[in-house]
């Protein structure tokens, strides 16, 4: 799946959170899109712990490779979401992004 699909997808997603719970303004989307990357990230987090053995023994026994694969897929969706409201090329910026980094390490094209 190209960048581009996957903005598409989420703009669709985007639209249907937006018309099941709508909110005031656009400062109150970007602040509710900010706190789920937050809520992902630390769920992310958890499993990655549970992963290197560095949770309670009650997590660990649930730790599974797909779980860290879909808290994964969360953070990188509510991201997404957070660049729609924002109105942010993900293409454009990660391909910038891409270019410095090669710059920055002085990698090769
Ligand atoms: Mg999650």
């Amino acid at each position: 799946m190209k960048i581009k699909d996957l903005v598409k997808e989420y703009e669709k997603i985007s639209v249907f959170l937006n018309s099941k719970w709508p909110l005031k303004n656009s400062d109150h989307k970007v602040f509710a899109r900010t706190m789920k990357i937050m809520e992902e990230l630390g769920e992310l987090s958890d499993e990655i712990l549970t992963s290197m053995n560095l949770q309670r023994n009650t997590k660990i026994s649930k730790f599974s490779r797909e779980n860290v694969e879909d808290e994964f897929a969360d953070v990188l969706g509510s991201l997404i979401l957070l660049g729609i409201e924002l109105n942010i090329n993900v293409e454009k910026v990660m391909k910038k992004k891409i270019k410095f980094t090669r710059a920055r390490f002085e990698m090769d094209e």
